[in-house]
Formats: C-alpha cells, structure tokens, sequence
C-alpha cells in the first residue's frame, strides 16, 4: 500500500487545482479561499468545468451539494451532468452557477419554526474553504445550507461564523503583541470512538436496529472490570476493517492516523490529526459515514450511539482544539520567551473565563438524549463542566496571584519576565475524568458524544473565547502601561475564576457536592440544558459575533428539544413492542415447558423443585412486567396531550424514562433465569464477545 501515491486521490485540492486550473483561475480561487473573497462567475465557470472533467475522469456521473442540516448528519441529492444536446445525446456538463448554489427543497428538514417564519425554499452555498470530494461516483461539493432571507438552517454556518469571531478576537489580541499575524485558526482534532459488533446478531436485536441502543439486557459475566480490552490486541477481523477504514479515509484526505481497542469490550477509537475546525467538521461526518458503511462489508455492525450497552462504557468525541496563528504559532502552547509565556498566559486565562462565564451553553451544545447516559456515568465525564490544568500549572497560576515564589522548579513567577517551565505533556493529561483538560498545548474537551457533530461544540468555543478575548482587547488597548495593565488582568481573571479549575477525581461522589457549594452549574439532562441557549445573556453574546440570531437560537432550542422527545418516544414504543411480542411470550412458553416438565416428572414419583420454583418465580416476574408494561403505555400515551415542548422533553425525562428504566429492570431479571434458547435477543455476552 503506497499511502503517499493515493492520498488525498478522491480530493479536488490545492494541487489539483493548480494543476488544472489556469494560473489567473487558481490565484483568484486561492484569494477566495484564504481571504474569504467573493468568486466572479467567470472563475466559478472555469472551476466547475475543471472539477467536472477531473470527476468524471474518476467514473463519476453526478455531483451532489453536501450539506450539514440540523439533523447533526449530512445530506445530499445527487443530479447527474448529463445535458442534453440537439442530436438526442448527452454531454456532461457543469456550471459555475450550479457549483456555488443550489436548491433543494428545505422544508424536509428540522428548521424549528424557521420554516413558519421564513420560506420553505433553502439553498446551499459552496464553502470553498472545504475541498469537494468523490464519494460512491459522485462530485461532493461541500456547502452551507440557508434559508432564503438568510438564516442558518445547518450546523456548517454558525461555525463558520463562530471562526470569524475567534480570528478577529485572536487577532485584536495579538496586535497588542506586536505579532505580524493575520490569521487565527482554531484547530481540533476529534478522537472518535465506537463500537463494532456482528452483523448477523445486531439483526436480531429490534432495540439497536430502532434506536442504536439496547433498551434490554442483563450484563454479561464479564463486563470491562478486567481491563484487558484498552490497547489489547486488535482481533484479525476488526484488523481487517480497520485497514480497509483507513485506506477509504485517506484516499478523502482525512488524516486517519490512531487506531485501538477502548475500554470496553468491542469497543474501539480513530484518532485523525488535528486539522482546522471546518474542516475537521467534514472529515469526522465522513469517517463517521465511512465507518459505517465499511462494518457491512466486514459483518459488523458499526454502532455510533453514545450508550449502546448499560454498565459498559458509552463512547464519546474528545474534541482536542487550539488556536494557532498563520505565522505558525500555538497560542495554547506556552513558549520559550517571557513574551510569549504572557501572550500564553493570557489566552489560557481567557478559556479559563469563557468556559466560566458559559459553562451553561457549554453544556448545552453537547446535550441529547443519548448523551445523557453517558455524562455522568462510568468512565464519561460528569455533567458539571470544570476544567483540569494539572498541578504544575495550576501551582504556577496560584503563584501568580499570590505574587509568590513558584518552588515547584525554583523560578519566580512574574509575567512576562520569567521563563515559564515547559512542562511535559504526560503531567498534565492523566487525568480521564475531566470534561475539560488541558493537555499541555491544548484543551480536550471530553464531553461530546460519539454521534455528535464536531460543530456544535466547537462553534460554542470559539464564540466564548472570542468574547472574552474581546473584553480583555477593550482593557489593554486602553491601558496606558501595557505590561502593568496585563499583569493585573491576568491576576484578576485567575482569582475571579477559580472555582472552575478542578483537578481531583470527577467520577467520585463527593465532586457535585464540592461543585454546588463553588456554586457550579450542573445540568444533568438535555431538558435542562438546552434552554440555555435562549437566556438574555446568550442570545446577547451570539448577536453580538453575528454566530446565531436569536431566531437562529430559538429554531435550535425547539429542534434539539423535539429530537429528545422524538428519541424517547421510539425508545419507548419499541420497549412495548418488544416486552408484549417476544419477551412476554417468550418467558410464557418456557413457563409452559416448565410446567409439562414438572407435570411428567411428577407422574414418575421425581423431585420437582426446579420447575415449580422457576415457574412460581417466572410467573410472577412475568406478572409485574405485565405491569410495567401497561404503566409505559399508558404514559407513553399520556405524551400526546402535551403541546409545549419544554414541558413535553420535561414529562419523557421525567415520567416516560422513569418508566422505562422499571420495566427495563424486571425484564432483565427474567432474562437472567430464562433457558438461553428461549430468550428471543442474542445476549449481552453475545454481542460484546463475538468470536473473531
Ligand atoms: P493522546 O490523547 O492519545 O495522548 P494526543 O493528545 O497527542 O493523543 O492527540 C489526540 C488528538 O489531539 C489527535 O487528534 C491530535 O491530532 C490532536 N492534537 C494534537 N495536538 C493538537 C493541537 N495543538 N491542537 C488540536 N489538536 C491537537
Ligand atoms: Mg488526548
């Protein structure tokens, strides 16, 4: 395999472009690209032309506008080249009109009342700062998604706009540094984890084909306590799947470079290097389609929900972002010279404060319904969000505010004056249990959920830390002594926020108690989350940056809080159907088997206290499921008579799922005593333990 040769093969990119493009063509699209420069529709003409020979060159047919609606997944509608001529043949042709715009029909997409306001019609713009693509013999053009008078109706826009505001924020800051930069970029690279389990036994299973978890199942007799998956051997066949994986990622340009086993049984993570946040938007939608569509042809199932199995780890996105600089410069990297370790400090403080300030859209931007088994449980981080530093560092900050020595390496702290020790990376990020770790030249942000776009959390990042790097721009350009002014900016921002470094133990139960006393926000469901987006002093923070309107914000709240009811509502009547046509039956004819059974043995003069037991103890855990069964239809039910969407997400969190989680219990107790060829679903032990 010649990585090298074939890398990047299905991208139309910058040297594709060059050498296809006639100079004047290529700089003017480069203007484009780098400086966000509107393209002429003479260039756009030469461009499509040019990326429509090279597709079809590839055995290409139709280009597609590949969007990213609110659903958190992509779309596309394919159209094929063909052009009639007046001969009744066809060329293949390919406008620069149809390159930078298309149309289709919006109104099948959650638009959250944007659609009641605004028109039905929607169009999709070309992002040519994300190179278009071959997938399955189709021109993928990546696009943003608008509605007519403007609003976003996709996850790509705001985050474009988010970039903006960080850029110019960043931008403002470094000025004050002398630095020659023009550029800011924030950076993430997002470590996708999931699980991989047989085709053949995921068809079996009504609950993951419905809904991508198990809404039943007794645990295993082995579970994750062994520890003996993390980093094991990769079994051949998932191998297999992975090498074909990464050929298919690289051959799209995405930097596939990691690959282990996780935690948990049949569970597993790629790592792709770190790349620009839009563009690492895109590849991670790919991997994740990839990955999917790759497990088919390996037998597998690829499972992306965030929790598939109970008492196993779920599986998570950690987001490692950073901002760097065109000039080449880690702002998140603490450097070599005093100024630099200011300029460091400086922006560390203001994602210290901005991840403070807003730690409730934070929260928000990683919530669903599939997340919420996730934040808080085993292994994920909890829904509190603090932020670790590590010791060293935050004995450094500690020293700064008190304006004494640093012991630790025997340097005296005095911004902008002293060296900074360069700590190792491996003393800042031990610690897993973070939602938030800084992790030497970067913060990794753990709460994501595996299905979850990387756009939404990241739009959120950026926009935070632009404010904040905009209110420390307003102090310093005002200061008439620069050093003095940053000094004591500085010392105020880490003594004004203090209570959001934490660097113990965020499984343990006693850290939501400590959390509440700092006075902490803790939003455990996404009901609870969610509606902080629409608070004054968030909408007023994304109107300022232009990121979201307040339209913009309200049509998320509503479509995020309708996804949640929608989720539980499948969960639940899959829970019926499942319970009432298999389960139910299922423990009744072994119930009946059991019966005969006693009923022969008897005849014989033979003991019976097996079958009489597990019939007395079958029937009346058949009995209370019964129960629970009715006590989840009738609330499940009760749902439709609830209009307001807040209050309906509050009911499923607060009475649907109740129910669910008590039927859950009985049924799961019966499957434990139930003979294994009656029980209608390949078990737990089953679908974590496949044989290679
Ligand atoms: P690990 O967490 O396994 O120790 P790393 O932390 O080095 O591995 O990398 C995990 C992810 O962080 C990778 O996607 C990597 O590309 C990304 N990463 C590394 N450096 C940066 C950076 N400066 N900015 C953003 N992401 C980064
Ligand atoms: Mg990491």
């Amino acid at each position: 395999m010649n990585v090298p040769e074939f890398f990047g093969a299905d991208v139309f990119n910058e040297s594709v472009m060059r050498e296809r493009l006639p100079k004047a063509t290529f700089k003017a699209l480069k203007k484009t690209i780098d400086k966000g420069e509107a393209l002429q529709p003479e260039v756009a003409n030469i461009v499509a032309n040019a990326m429509k020979d090279w597709a079809v060159e590839r055995g290409c047919t139709h280009y597609t506008h590949w969007f990213q609606p609110m659903t958190g997944l992509t779309a596309e509608k394919h159209d094929s080249f063909i052009s009639p001529t007046e001969d009744g043949h066809v060329i293949m042709e390919f406008s620069g009109k149809e390159l930078i715009k298309g149309e289709p029909d919006a109104s099948s997409f959650p638009s959250g009342g944007l659609r009641a306001t605004f028109e039905a019609r929607g169009y999709t713009a070309w992002d040519p700062t994300s190179y278009a693509f071959i997938k399955c013999n189709t021109l993928c053009i990546p696009t943003a998604f608008c509605s007519y008078s403007g609003e976003a109706l996709d996850k790509k826009t705001p985050l474009l706009r988010s970039m903006e505001a960080i850029n110019k924020s960043a931008l403002r800051v470094l000025k004050l540094f002398g630095s020659d930069a023009t550029r800011v970029t924030a950076n993430v690279g997002p470590e996708q984890e999931y699980f991989l389990i047989d085709r053949e036994m995921y068809s079996h299973r009504k609950d993951l084909i419905f809904t991508g978890r198990t809404l039943f199942g007794a645990p295993a007799p082995k579970g994750q306590e062994l520890e003996d998956h993390y980093f094991g051997t990769i079994k051949t066949r998932v191998q297999a799947y992975m090498r074909d994986l990464d050929e298919q990622l690289w051959r799209l340009g995405v930097y596939a470079k990691t690959k282990h086993n996780e935690v948990a049984p049949a569970q597993h993570e790629l790592a792709p290097i770190f790349t620009t946040v839009n563009i690492a938007t895109d590849h991670n939608q790919l991997t994740m389609e990839i990955m999917k569509r790759t497990a088919r042809k390996h037998g597998f199932k690829c499972l992306l929900h965030e929790k598939p199995f109970a008492g196993i780890n779920g599986s998570g996105k950690h987001n490692n972002w950073s901002l760097s600089t065109n000039t080449g410069v880690n702002l998140l990297d603490p450097g070599k010279t005093p100024a630099e370790n200011a300029q460091f400090l400086l922006f560390l403080t203001a994602v210290i404060k901005a991840v403070n300030d807003y730690q409730d859209i934070l929260r928000a931007s990683v919530a669903s319904a599939g997340n919420d088994h996730r934040l808080g449980a085993n292994e994920a981080p909890p829904a509190i969000i603090s932020i670790f530093l590590g010791e060293e560092l935050t004995d450094i900050l500690d020293s700064i505010v008190n304006g004494v020595k640093y012991e630790g390496k025997r340097v005296e702290m005095e911004i902008g004056v002293d060296i900074l020790p360069h700590f190792r990376k491996d003393t800042t990020d031990r610690n897993r249990t973070s939602p938030f770790a800084f992790t030497g030249n970067k913060f990794e942000f753990r709460m994501p959920g595996s299905k979850l776009s990387v756009a939404g959390p990241m739009t959120v990042l950026n926009t935070i830390t632009a404010k904040v790097l905009d209110d420390f721009a307003d102090v310093l350009e005002s200061a008439d002594n620069f050093q003095d002014a940053m000094d004591d900016l500085i010392k105020k921002t880490i003594k004004e926020n203090q209570a959001i470094i934490f660097n113990g133990n965020g499984y343990s139960a006693e850290w939501p108690v400590e959390a509440e006393k700092r006075g902490l926000l803790n939003l455990r469901s996404t009901p609870e989350a969610v509606p902080t987006f629409v608070d004054p002093k968030n909408i007023e923070l994304f109107e300022k940056y232009g990121v979201y309107t307040e339209t913009e914000l309200h049509s998320r709240v509503e479509i995020l809080l309708d996804e949640y009811c929608k989720t539980l509502n499948i969960e639940a009547l899959t829970m019926i159907d499942m319970a009432k046509k298999d389960i139910l039956p299922a423990v009744a004819a072994y119930i009946k088997d059991l019966a005969k059974t006693s009923e022969l043995a008897k005849n014989c003069g033979a003991p019976t206290d097996f079958e009489d037991d597990m019939v007395k103890r079958l029937s009346a855990l058949a009995s209370q499921t019964y129960k629970k069964l009715g006590a989840l239809e009738d609330v499940t039910q009760k749902a439709h008579e609830i209009e307001d969407v807040q209050e309906l997400a509050n009911y499923y969190h607060d009475t649907v799922f109740v129910a669910m989680g008590e039927l859950r219990a009985v049924a799961d107790e019966m499957e434990t005593l139930v003979g294994e060829k009656y029980w209608p679903y390949p078990t737990y032990g089953k679908l974590l333990f496949y044989v290679n």
